[in-house]
């Protein structure tokens, strides 16, 4: 993988992104559309994109966007582990803190009247309630 220099990342508008792990993907919460984004990390002995996982590849790095938000990272972003996030997801009120905080976001964008709908927002409402009274 090619390495970008600080200046050429800079210069190329190439944000850097807070993740965390989950299993054997990379994800973030996107700050364009609300979604997370999931990128998956290659294990040992698959080759993926030509590139030879060694087993400790993390799954940081420059990657393609998979931002539905038209124009939005051109030029894709950097995923970068982040210890808070970690702990913010691995943590069951976090994950609930984070669920609402992303409800709170998709509101305010359909508020905006941005590309995003009513049912979404019902959806996740769903997801968090299922989340908070799942008894599995
Ligand atoms: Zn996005």
């Amino acid at each position: 993988m090619i390495e970008l220099t600080r200046e050429s990342q800079h210069a190329l508008s190439i944000p850097t992104m807070r993740c965390f792990r989950r299993k054997n993907q990379i994800v973030f919460n996107c700050p364009e559309c609300g979604e997370m984004h999931y990128h998956g990390i290659p294990s040992a002995g698959h080759v993926t994109f030509g590139r030879e996982p060694t087993g400790d590849d993390n799954g940081e790095g420059h990657r393609v966007s998979h931002c539905m938000v038209e124009g939005a990272f051109p030029n894709g972003y950097i995923l970068k582990l982040d210890p808070d996030e970690q702990a913010i997801h691995d943590d069951q009120e976090g994950r609930i803190f984070s669920l609402e905080a992303r409800i709170a976001r998709l509101e305010s964008k359909v508020a905006q009247n941005f590309n995003m709908e009513e049912k979404e927002i019902i959806k996740l409402k769903e997801k968090v309630e299922d989340f908070l009274y799942a008894t599995d």
